[in-house]
């Protein structure tokens, strides 16, 4: 018997007629794809075209990971789940805080629902600092690739990954923690046969290597493997990904940063305004919390002449009052500050230059959070129903792809 469509955030989902997963590739610029495609280090893929779906579809800006894999799960922007950033000013504490606590979110996920109704769910994310949010009230398995070794029964739904996976758990910065997410993913369809997975990758090799590089090539090779195991095993695959990722480099490889914060600080005098960098998170050797967008908090009658004189800084590309960017990009007004700020594709924004700890970085810059980072791939393994022409779709439609509109 067929169990009726669920409806999820006010979206109707059909239930799974065989297994969905969706994967979430964390920073897959469409052009990794194409490249890797190109050169042969990806035949799955390559093999979709005329059997697949390949849609490009627009993330939710500011282009990070925590607001786009919320968005994902629970098939709606910011202004409903509440989660806009790694990163916060928490006005009501009155403390920038971390975002990445299950209280913050205000919109139940579509996994969560559907184990609610009786289906078998599954979760693989690569960092640990997602997975409290990806499994808010998720009667299922969840667990991270960064802390498999301490998952449990009683809070992850599952023990002993180690063994399953049959692979050592990898650094946190590392190609490897994606492969771990992958490779539970296929042990999980065969041993458990989940009705619905959801795989989250990190982007640790994106913010180092560009598209087409002998080392993303690698990378998508080994993703390629797996989700060509994954189709064998008769899974509808929808692949997106979080948000994209550009070179922030001049033509010598130098990052090109504006330290908004020491600018600022400048202008009105020292934290009269409070410059917010939503990227910000525990992991930042890889970017060294450099991203395309920031939010500036600044007494009233300060924010109609710093809008205008940040708008004519070298690199800046919009600068938006509170009300029209949560209009534009669909955010919580009340976790974002007066402004926000968003740079072009080559152009990252910093707080102040103590701040940074760019010792990190071995490699050019690369990083997102802006509008130049919104494409990302939508691609199934199977062919459409049918598709609403001229439809602008969104990487958080995954889940409507992958349950409603698919052969
Ligand atoms: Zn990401």
């Amino acid at each position: 018997m067929e169990s009726p469509p669920l409806i999820v955030n006010g979206r109707k989902y059909r239930w799974p007629q065989r297994p969905v997963v969706v994967v979430c590739v964390d920073g897959c610029e469409p052009d990794y794809i194409s490249q890797a495609i190109e050169a042969g280090a990806a035949p799955f893929l390559g093999g979709l075209n005329g059997r697949g779906t390949c849609l490009t579809a627009d993330c939710v800006v500011p282009s990070f990971t925590n607001p786009n894999n919320l968005s994902i799960v629970t098939g709606t922007p910011p202004s409903v789940h509440g989660i806009c950033g790694n990163y916060f000013w928490d006005a009501e504490a009155g403390a920038e805080v971390m975002m990445n606590d299950a209280k913050y979110l205000r919109a139940g996920t579509i996994l969560a629902a559907f184990a609610a109704a009786g289906a078998k769910v599954a979760v693989v994310t690569a960092k640990d600092k997602l997975r409290s949010l990806l499994g808010h009230e998720l009667a299922g398995i969840c667990f991270s690739a960064e802390k498999a070794h301490e998952a449990t029964l009683a809070i992850n739904g599952i023990d002993d990954v180690v063994s399953l996976v049959g692979m050592p758990v990898p650094s946190v910065y590392s190609a490897a923690l994606s492969e771990f997410v992958f490779a539970a993913g296929i042990k999980l369809v065969e041993r458990e046969r989940p009705d619905i997975m959801y795989l989250s990758t990190t982007d640790y090799v994106q913010h180092k290597s560009a598209p087409g590089t002998r080392h993303a090539n690698d990378f998508y090779a080994m993703m390629d493997r797996y989700l060509g195991e994954l189709d064998a095993s008769g899974a509808a695959i929808v692949v997106t990904a979080d948000h994209g990722m550009n070179a922030k480099t001049d033509a010598f490889g130098r990052p090109n940063i504006v330290y908004l914060q020491d600018v600022l600080d400048g202008w009105f005098g020292k934290d009269v305004a409070r410059v917010i960098l939503p990227i910000t998170d525990p992991y930042v050797v890889h970017h060294g919390a450099l991203g395309s967008f920031a939010t500036v908090y600044l007494p009233d009658d300060r924010i109609a002449d710093a809008a205008q004189r940040i708008a004519a800084l070298a690199g800046v590309e919009l600068v938006l009052t509170r009300e029209n960017a949560c209009a534009r990009f669909e955010l919580p007004p009340d976790r974002v500050g007066d402004l926000v700020i968003v740079s072009e594709r080559l152009t990252v924004l910093g707080s102040s230059i103590a701040r940074h700890d760019l010792s990190g970085l071995d490699v050019p810059l690369r990083s997102h959070g802006g509008v130049s980072e919104q494409r990302v791939p939508l691609i199934a393994n199977r062919p459409p129903l049918s598709l609403p022409p001229g439809r602008r779709w969104r990487n958080f439609d995954a889940f409507d792809l992958a349950l409603n509109h698919l052969q």
